[in-house]
């Protein structure tokens, strides 16, 4: 067994991941030991330089999984602590090649440390986008307050008029989440259904609105996800101002909203 040096692409990756968190705590986005974040960073490391360190922990991962690598924050963990403690309450880890455990390669140096119990949902998501998106490396998933209010509305069974309803408050939510919001059926937190539907919402959308718990998205990067979450909430925010003031908002129309495409 051997420390390992993480490649300067790493280290700024990181530092995204500490930024973001602090906005994810000033936001009231995250509560607790609410959130997770990962990142696949198997393009970052070669094969050899991962390879004998850290002891293995069984856990079933899809097929197809052997050898990735994964920055993954910790159960139970406060994401507010990635902020200054990354390296305790969160880690990097290899898969073996049998796709049937990982080893920690770096981080988890906080007494008891593992993975998030949403490892299997991150990872489901991580297969999946390096076969169909691949440069999206990023997974974000927090507690966006408008969004989840938005996710109690009747309008979260109309996904076409929700999105239309949130595009339509300013032109920023249309240019900059221009595949929109999926309203994702709700599903047990750390179970397969939800990696399998989340999945389902990244074939179309930009981000995953999951019922009544909280808002999932993937980008190349995390501040990119975080911009994701932070133009759509955005968007959530200003509808429901509105409707906290007593008015409906007129919106842009929908030759308004068409007109925006030129920029996407
Ligand atoms: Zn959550």
């Amino acid at each position: 067994m051997h420390a390992i040096k993480l490649p300067i692409q790493v280290e700024n990756e990181l530092k995204k991941v500490s930024k973001v968190a602090g906005y994810l705590w000033q936001r009231e986005w995250a509560e607790r030991n609410a959130g997770n974040i990962s990142m696949n960073l198997t393009s970052f490391f070669s094969k050899e330089e991962v390879l004998d360190i850290g002891e293995e922990v069984p856990f079933s991962f899809p097929g197809g999984m052997g050898g990735f690598v994964i920055y993954i924050t910790g159960t139970g963990c406060y994401l507010r602590d990635l902020v200054d403690k990354i390296e305790e309450v969160s880690c990097i880890l290899r898969i073996n090649e049998k796709a049937n455990a990982y080893s920690i390669i770096w981080g988890g140096k906080q007494h008891g440390f593992a993975p998030t119990c949403e490892l299997i949902s991150h990872a489901s998501i991580h297969l999946f986008n390096s076969i169909h998106q691949p440069e999206n490396l990023a997974v974000v998933h927090t507690h966006p307050l408008e969004l989840i209010c938005l996710s109690h509305h009747e309008l979260f069974n109309n996904e076409e008029e929700l999105n239309r309803q949130v595009w339509m408050m300013c032109p920023e939510v249309k240019v900059f989440v221009p595949k929109g919001i999926h309203c994702t059926p709700y599903a047990l937190s750390s179970t397969s259904d939800l990696a399998k539907v989340t999945i389902e919402a990244f074939k179309k959308r930009n981000v995953s609105l999951w019922e009544k718990h909280g808002a999932t998205a993937a980008a190349p990067d995390v501040e990119k996800a975080w911009d994701f979450l932070d133009v759509a909430n955005k968007g959530a925010k200003l509808l429901m101002m509105c409707w906290s003031a007593g008015f409906k908002p007129s919106g842009l129309s929908d030759d308004q909203l068409k007109e925006l495409e030129q920029f996407i």
